[in-house]
């Protein structure tokens, strides 16, 4: 049987329950059989140059453990160059039946981003994407991005068949944290508890990062 794949991709600078509810409540709702997570490889400027890629993908490890549903992909960090997410998408299509379904998961914001992306519009020959739109928003989606909507949009996201190929938005209510949340509460001297798994938050301390004289 055909399976479903969903993908995460992101800095994970930390990884945050924000990340990690979405990524469960997406992968229950649509029903997939393993939802991976993808830290890159390409430190954001602004990230302390003590936290490193490894920790990075450490901490998503940490945070993924004993979720069946979730699991963690490091290909990004063995490539010796910042991968392109077409790239990642066409090694990881490369390693799954024909049939089988595979969904990138996206932000609206990171959407909308979407024609200044390497091969853009060959993302969906290894993919469906699931944008993640909020219920409150009420954006329309840039010109360029508008016949490709029209033309591969399904309202259901449940409806999207097949390999790839098509598009749809799912509507769910963000949680409220983010990653430079995060830093800044670190930098300040201030709890993260409760905003990220205690495993990573132990990590986090064993490794004294994000602290306030060394966070760039
Ligand atoms: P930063 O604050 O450093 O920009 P971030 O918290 O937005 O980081 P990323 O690693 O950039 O985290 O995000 C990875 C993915 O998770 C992106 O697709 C992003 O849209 C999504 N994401 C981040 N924060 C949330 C949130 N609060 N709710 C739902 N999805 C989120």
């Amino acid at each position: 049987m055909a399976r479903r794949i969903g993908i995460l991709g992101g800095t994970f600078n930390p990884v945050h329950i924000a990340h990690l509810r979405g990524a469960l409540e997406v992968a229950e709702f649509m029903g997939l059989d393993e939802l991976r997570l993808i830290p890159s490889a390409r430190p954001p400027h602004r990230q302390a140059p003590q936290v490193t890629a490894e920790q990075r993908l450490a901490m998503v490890e940490l945070a993924a453990a004993g979720e069946p549903l979730l699991a963690v992909d490091d290909r990004e960090l063995k490539r010796d160059k910042p991968s392109f997410t077409y790239d990642t998408l066409e090694s990881v299509r490369g390693e799954l039946a024909a049939d089988d379904q595979l969904f990138l998961l996206l932000g609206w914001d990171a959407f909308c981003g979407l024609p200044t992306w390497h091969r853009w519009q060959e993302l969906l020959t290894h993919c469906h994407l699931l944008v993640l739109q909020r219920p409150d928003a009420d954006s329309e989606a840039p010109e360029e991005l508008r016949d490709l909507v029209a033309a591969r949009s399904v309202h259901d996201p449940l409806g999207l068949a097949g390999p790839g190929g098509q598009i749809s938005f799912i509507w769910q209510t963000p949680l409220a944290v983010s990653a430079t949340q995060i830093r800044q509460l670190l930098a300040d001297g201030r709890s993260v508890r409760f905003l990220v798994p205690d495993a990573v938050l132990a990590y986090i301390h064993a490794h004294g990062l994000y602290r306030a004289h060394t966070v760039s």
